[in-house]
């Protein structure tokens, strides 16, 4: 074989090997065509799923970033043209902190949560987050459904349920459900409720002779009457919650029923069933007819008046009928003897508005005696009611009712301001004048405007701060305590003496008392009553002396009546006294007899 011809052969093997390699590889890429055809087309197919299922679906990158999103998501959220792929996830979801994250494995949780539209709006939606393992890692995907309209069927269903369709107000079942739930956070708590049962007067002859249409047109304002006025004593409460606010429901035909948690006493329910009568009895126009409705109410209170819903409920309406049997237009209390004291009170508290303006205060002194020198060293100013009917009334009596009402604070300036007029008049008459204290309310402690009062009563009067001297419970500096060691400290840079009433019924601690800057003790009078020797009051005085001592304060003891307890006191080593056994207050002329 020539040479020529061998290479002939092998170009010819050769040309041959490419040839079958080429038709080999035309196969292989066909075949690599036609899988990917498949490929696509399967991918096409599972694109056209996910766009057609109904839910939306998402799937994100471990760092919360979206991946995939079907038609559905993209219409829930509102971004169709947009693409939702590569936002944050957890910007959809924002109350749902387990979106957003990498998932566990087997991953399954479903969940009402609230979706994100924009800003301003978003939609509850039910979510299920789960893990599907793709190609060795956890992809979290997540189904979406918009629940909008089956909250809306529950919450139609709950109005039926629930609210009175006439008037809107809560029905039986709901006032009902929200009473058992107030009665146990009142026994929790030791707190007082109170049922109101409240009955429209002569509605049924209104309902007869102008008929039934009107007579609901009626209903509704009435409801919507007493929405308003039990809406008032909302804003009054404003720092309590929704929780604890008042429950105003219809029962049905003109029968309503109140609720009202936290009460701090039965004068409180009478003032809001007085104020609920006021208001019913401003004419209301149906149809341009002028007509005034009345209505009788029945009072409960829990736990005194019944211990659950049905007995509370049906002694109210008992409290209700007994209205209506004595007069209507009345709120009346299931137990007699709370009546009483509600129209004595209401009494009170209707002539207490116009007694500060008819001067029918007046101040009274009561000297305090040095158990040394036996001598007077001073006198506690005391308030005292002059009613033009009922005589001289204690400040036991009306002062509870005027902090219930607002008006302590204004009393008690009024107090303040009298005192040291009476002070600088002394002076000018050339009398020497004994230093004389003030007893100071609560709310004058807390309403942060005392100290400037004080400043400019003494500016006025010109006089100098050392004849003052303040009395604070220590209750009230002890409810108070941050900031009450503040107060004490400015009082005392202005010069004004202090002292701290009613001392050892309350819990002051040594460490902390050391901090308030007073000048003195008054020993409550329950333990000079009862000091006999070896009793249990006298170990107690004994040790707030020496507590006294030890931080230098001057000791006073109040409601001493006998030598007996003359004798102990000064033998314990206390400063001064007070008390019927040297004198009552004493009216101003008296006092100042004394003084000469
Ligand atoms: P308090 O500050 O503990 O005043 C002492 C009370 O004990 C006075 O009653 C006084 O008359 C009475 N008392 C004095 N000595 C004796 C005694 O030997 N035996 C007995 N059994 N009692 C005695 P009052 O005047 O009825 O005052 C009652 C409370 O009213 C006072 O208690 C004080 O907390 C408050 N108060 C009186 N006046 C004012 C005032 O102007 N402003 C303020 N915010 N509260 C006042
Ligand atoms: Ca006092
Ligand atoms: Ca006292």
């Amino acid at each position: 074989m020539t040479d020529q011809a061998r290479l002939d052969r092998r170009t010819e093997r050769e040309r041959l090997a490419r040839k079958e390699a080429e038709s080999l590889l035309e196969i292989k890429s066909r075949e690599l065509y036609e899988v990917n055809q498949a490929l696509a087309e399967k991918e096409a197919n599972t694109r056209s799923i996910l766009e057609a299922i109904s839910d939306g679906i998402l799937t994100y990158t471990p760092d919360g970033i979206i991946q995939t999103s079907n038609r559905a998501a993209r219409e829930l959220f509102q971004t169709e043209g947009e693409s939702l792929e590569g936002c944050s996830i957890s910007k959809l979801f924002p109350d749902a902190g387990f979106i957003g994250v990498s998932v566990e494995p087997h991953t399954n949780i479903t969940q009402v949560v609230t979706g994100r539209r924009s800003d301003t709006d978003s939609f509850p939606c039910e979510v299920k987050l789960s893990s599907m393992a793709l190609g060795g890692v956890w992809v979290p995907i997540i189904t979406v459904r918009d629940i909008t309209q089956q909250k809306l069927a529950q919450e139609q269903i709950r109005r039926l349920a629930y609210y009175d369709s006439l008037s809107g107000l809560p029905n039986r079942t709901l006032f009902q459900d929200r009473s058992v739930m107030a009665m146990n956070s009142a026994s929790r708590h030791q707190e007082l409720a109170a049922l109101m049962f409240l009955d429209l007067d002569r509605f049924k002859r209104i309902n007869d002779t102008l008929g039934h249409g009107t007579g609901d047109l009626l209903l509704r304002q009435i409801s919507e009457r007493l929405k308003s006025i039990v809406r008032c004593y909302d804003s009054v409460a404003a720092v309590d919650n929704e929780e604890y606010g008042p429950v105003l429901a219809r029962l049905g035909g003109d029968e309503f029923t109140l609720l009202f948690q936290r009460i701090r006493n039965s004068n409180d329910v009478a003032r809001k069933g007085q104020r609920i009568l006021e208001g019913l009895r401003r004419p209301i126009v149906i149809k341009g007819r002028q007509m005034v409705i009345t209505a009788s109410i029945g009072i409960a209170l829990f736990p005194e008046d019944g211990e659950d819903f049905e007995m509370l409920l049906r002694n109210a309406d008992t409290a209700m009928y007994q209205a209506k049997k004595t007069g209507r237009d009345q709120a009346m209390f299931y137990s007699t003897s709370m009546n009483k004291e509600a129209l004595r009170v209401l009494g009170l508290e209707q002539d207490l508005h116009q007694a500060l303006a008819q001067g029918e205060f007046e101040v009274h002194y009561q000297p305090k005696i040095s158990i040394k020198t036996r001598r007077l060293v001073g006198a506690e100013a005391l308030i005292r009611w002059r009613h033009p009917q009922r005589g001289l009334i204690s400040p036991g009596e009306f002062l509870p009712v005027a902090e219930d009402t607002g008006q302590i604070g204004p009393i008690s300036d009024w107090v303040l301001i009298q005192v040291c007029q009476q002070i600088r008049q002394w002076l000018d008459k050339g009398l020497k004048p004994v230093q004389i204290s003030v007893n100071i309310s609560n709310q004058q402690f807390n309403s942060g405007r005392l100290l400037d009062t004080v400043r400019q009563v003494l500016a006025e009067t010109g006089l100098e701060s050392r004849y003052l001297e303040l009395e604070l419970t220590e209750s009230i500096v002890m409810e108070n305590a941050q900031q009450a060691v503040e107060t004490l400290n400015q009082f005392r840079e202005i010069g004004i003496s202090l002292s701290i009433d009613d001392f050892g019924t309350g819990y002051s601690s040594m460490s902390y008392l050391k901090r308030l800057s007073v000048d003195k003790l008054k020993i409550d009078r329950s333990f000079i009553r009862d000091i006999a020797s070896g009793s249990e009051e006298e170990a107690i005085i004994r040790a707030i002396i020496a507590l006294a001592q030890s931080l230098r304060l001057r000791v006073i003891a109040e409601g001493v009546e006998t030598e007996e307890q003359m004798r102990h006191l000064q033998q314990e080593g206390c400063d001064e006294v007070q008390g019927f056994l040297f004198s009552p207050a004493i009216e101003g002329d008296a006092f100042e007899s004394l003084l000469k």
